[in-house]
């Protein structure tokens, strides 16, 4: 039987739902779904779009893999004070792009942000 675009594009958000905090490598989507990269890729750009899912780098047994995750719903919608983070040191941070989970440098280990909070108290 075969499945509409619209119905894969749902069966994937699902499948990325389950994964739930650990993602799921778009690989092995493919394979727990049957599905070709090829239609993979397509039902993803759309989620992508619609924001109900995010690829975020990291490191797993030492190789950088890209993961899916699926977006809560109401993350789009949290109204935040922009004058409370004027000073965050993330937003001037010169190496941003390489700070994150499974990287040397991240929100947990950085010196720059823990001086931050600790200002704030
Ligand atoms: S956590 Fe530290 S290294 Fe990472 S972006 Fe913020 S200031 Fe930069």
């Amino acid at each position: 039987m075969e499945i509409s675009p619209v119905q894969l594009e749902e069966l994937v958000h699902e499948k990325i739902k389950e994964a739930g905090d650990e993602g799921i490598a778009q690989t092995e989507l493919a394979t727990a779904l049957g599905v070709s990269n090829k239609e993979l890729s397509s039902a993803l750009k759309k989620l992508i779009l619609k924001r109900l899912v995010l690829k975020r780098s990291m490191k797993v047994d030492g190789k950088n893999v890209v993961k899916l995750f699926a977006v809560a719903r109401d993350y789009s919608r949290i109204v935040v004070n922009v004058k409370s983070m004027h000073d965050v040191p993330c937003f001037t941070c010169n190496i941003l792009s390489k700070c994150g989970n499974g990287s040397q440098i991240g929100p947990h280990n950085c010196p720059k942000l823990a001086s931050w909070l600790i200002s704030q108290l």
